[in-house]
C-alpha cells in the first residue's frame, strides 16, 4: 500500500479522498490555491502546498507546480478527483512519467474514451449497446451528410468528439438544417475544444440518464456496481442522483452491467469507472465513459457497501480485486441532492461566507462536504459546495429521510439551492419516478410563478 497520496483536487472530493487515505493509513498531501488556504480540509491532511494563486489554469490545472508539489513532499500517488486534471490524459502521462502511481486508468485508456468518436467504436467492439449513427467521424462531403442523416432518420444530434460537459451539441430535426448545424458545430468543436472532429446520432427525446459503475483491476478482473439514474438534469448537469434506477428489472441492469465488466475486461480498463446511457423504452445507449471517481459515487457506495474511492486506492497500489461479481448485493435505495451556492431559481452563484452552517443527521444520511460555520465560498471554482445523501430500505423512505434532512440542513450567509430540492421531493412526478432527462427543465419553466422567490 501507499505510504503518501496527493490530492490534486479541492473542495468536498479532496475531503473525500482524505477521508478514504486516513482509513487506508495512508498520509495525504493537500494542494490548494491561494484563495483555498484556509480550507479546513487542507489543514486536516498532514502535508499542504500551496500550487497558485486563484484562477485554476493558474494552480488546480498547473500540471508542472503538481509535479513538483508530489516531489518536495515524497509523495508516492497523485488521487485527481473529478473535473480538473482527472480525465487529462497528458497529465496522467507526465505523472507516471515523474515516477508517481495515477489513481486511474491508464493515459491511453482516457485518450480513448476522451475522444467519443474512439471511445464509440471501442465500445463496439466491445459489445456495449450504442446509440444508432453514423459510423464515426462525419465526412466532409455534404450529400454523404444528408445520406447519412436520411439512414438513421431525424430528429439527429450533431456531437463534438472532443465535447465534454454538456457543450459542442446541436440538434437537428429537417433535412433543410443539417449542413448549417454540421458546419456550426464544427466550428465551435474546433474554438472550444480544438477538434474539429463531430458525429452524429439518433436523437432520443425522452431518454433517461442511467449509468453503470465499474471497478477493474490491473490483473484483468472487472466487476459493475449496479447503476444510477441521473435523469434529475439542468442544463445537462445533474441535480438529483439516486441508485437504483426506478422501475428498471434486476436483470436488465444485470446484464448491461455484465456488458460493461465484459468491456473493462477487453479494453484493459484499471479503476474505476462509469459507463453512461440513455434509457428509453427499454434499451440502452452507450453516450461515454467517464474514467474517474463520479460526484454521485455515495448513492452507489450507500446500496452496495463498497468504498468506490478506497477502491481506487486499493487497485492502483496493484491489489487484484477483492469484490466478486456474485457477490456484490443491492441493499436499499440511496438519493443525492446536490447542494450548491447558487439562488434555488435562478441559478445564480451565490459565493460568499457562511455565517451559520448546520447540518442534518438521523438514520440514512450523509453530508459530503467541506463546508462550515465561517467558510468563505470562494468564486472562483464550480457552485457545488457539498452533497446530502439519504438512504433507507425503500425509495419512499429515500424520499422521506431526504425531506426531512433538507428541513434541517441551515446555510445562511449565501444563497443555496435547498429550498428547489425541498419543492422536488414533494414533486409528483419525481416521487412517482422514472423521470426523462427534460423533466426537471420543463418543470421549471413550466411553473415559474410557483419557484419565484
Ligand atoms: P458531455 O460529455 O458533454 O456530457 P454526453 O455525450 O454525455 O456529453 O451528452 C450529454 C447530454 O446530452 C446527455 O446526458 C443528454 O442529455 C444529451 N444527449 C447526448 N446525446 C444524445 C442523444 N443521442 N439523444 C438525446 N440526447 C442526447
Amino acid at each position: 500500500m501507499f505510504d503518501k497520496i496527493l490530492i490534486a483536487n479541492r473542495g468536498e472530493i479532496a475531503l473525500r479522498v482524505l477521508r478514504a487515505c486516513r482509513e487506508l493509513g495512508i498520509r495525504t498531501v493537500a494542494v490548494h490555491s491561494t484563495a483555498d488556504t484556509e480550507a479546513k480540509y487542507v489543514k486536516l491532511a498532514d502535508e499542504s502546498v500551496c500550487i497558485g494563486p486563484p484562477p485554476s489554469a493558474k494552480s488546480y490545472l498547473n500540471v508542472p507546480s503538481i509535479i513538483s508539489a508530489a516531489e518536495v513532499t515524497d509523495s508516492e500517488a497523485i488521487h485527481p478527483g473529478y473535473g480538473f486534471l482527472s480525465e487529462n490524459a497528458d497529465f496522467a502521462e507526465r505523472v507516471e512519467q515523474s515516477g508517481f502511481v495515477f489513481i486511474g486508468p491508464r493515459a491511453e485508456t482516457i485518450r480513448l474514451m476522451g475522444d467519443k468518436v474512439s471511445a464509440k467504436d471501442a465500445m463496439k467492439a466491445a459489445g456495449v449497446p450504442c446509440v444508432p449513427g453514423s459510423d464515426g467521424a462525419l465526412p466532409d462531403d455534404p450529400k454523404e451528410i444528408m445520406r447519412i442523416a436520411n439512414g438513421i432518420g431525424y430528429p439527429v444530434i450533431i456531437k463534438a468528439a472532443g465535447g465534454g460537459g454538456g457543450r459542442g451539441m446541436r440538434v437537428v430535426h429537417t433535412a433543410a438544417a443539417l449542413l448549417n448545424a454540421v458546419t456550426t458545430t464544427r466550428a465551435e468543436a474546433e474554438a472550444a475544444f480544438g477538434n474539429p472532429v463531430v458525429y452524429m446520432e439518433k436523437y432520443l427525446e425522452n431518454p433517461r440518464h442511467v449509468e453503470i459503475q465499474v471497478l477493474a483491476d490491473q490483473h484483468g478482473n472487472a466487476v459493475h456496481l449496479g447503476e444510477r439514474d441521473c435523469s434529475m438534469q439542468r442544463r445537462h448537469q445533474k441535480v438529483i442522483e439516486e441508485a437504483p434506477a426506478p422501475g428498471i428489472d434486476r436483470k436488465v441492469i444485470a446484464r448491461i452491467g455484465d456488458r460493461c465488466a465484459e468491456a473493462c475486461r477487453k479494453i484493459g480498463y484499471r479503476g474505476a469507472g462509469t459507463f453512461e446511457f440513455l434509457y428509453e423504452n427499454g434499451e440502452f445507449y452507450f453516450i461515454e465513459m467517464n474514467t474517474r471517481v463520479q460526484v454521485e459515487h455515495p448513492v452507489t457506495e450507500l446500496i452496495t457497501g463498497v468504498d468506490i474511492v478506497q477502491a481506487q486506492v486499493r487497485i492502483a497500489a496493484g491489489e487484484k480485486l477483492w469484490l466478486r461479481q456474485k457477490n456484490i448485493g443491492f441493499r436499499g435505495h440511496a438519493i443525492e441532492c446536490r447542494i450548491n451556492a447558487e439562488d434555488p431559481f435562478r441559478f445564480t452563484p451565490s459565493p460568499g461566507r457562511i455565517t451559520n452552517w448546520h447540518v442534518p443527521g438521523g438514520p440514512g444520511i450523509r453530508v459530503d462536504s467541506h463546508a462550515y460555520n465561517g467558510y468563505t465560498v470562494p468564486q472562483y471554482y464550480d457552485s457545488m459546495i457539498g452533497k446530502l445523501i439519504a438512504a433507507g430500505d425503500s425509495r419512499e423512505q429515500a424520499i422521506r429521510r431526504m425531506h426531512i434532512a433538507l428541513s434541517e440542513m441551515v446555510i445562511e450567509g449565501i444563497k443555496s439551492n435547498i429550498r428547489l430540492h425541498q419543492e422536488l421531493m414533494l414533486d409528483a412526478g419525481f416521487i412517482a419516478g422514472g423521470t426523462s432527462i427534460h423533466y426537471l427543465e420543463q418543470k421549471l419553466e413550466n411553473q415559474p410563478g410557483d419557484v419565484q422567490d
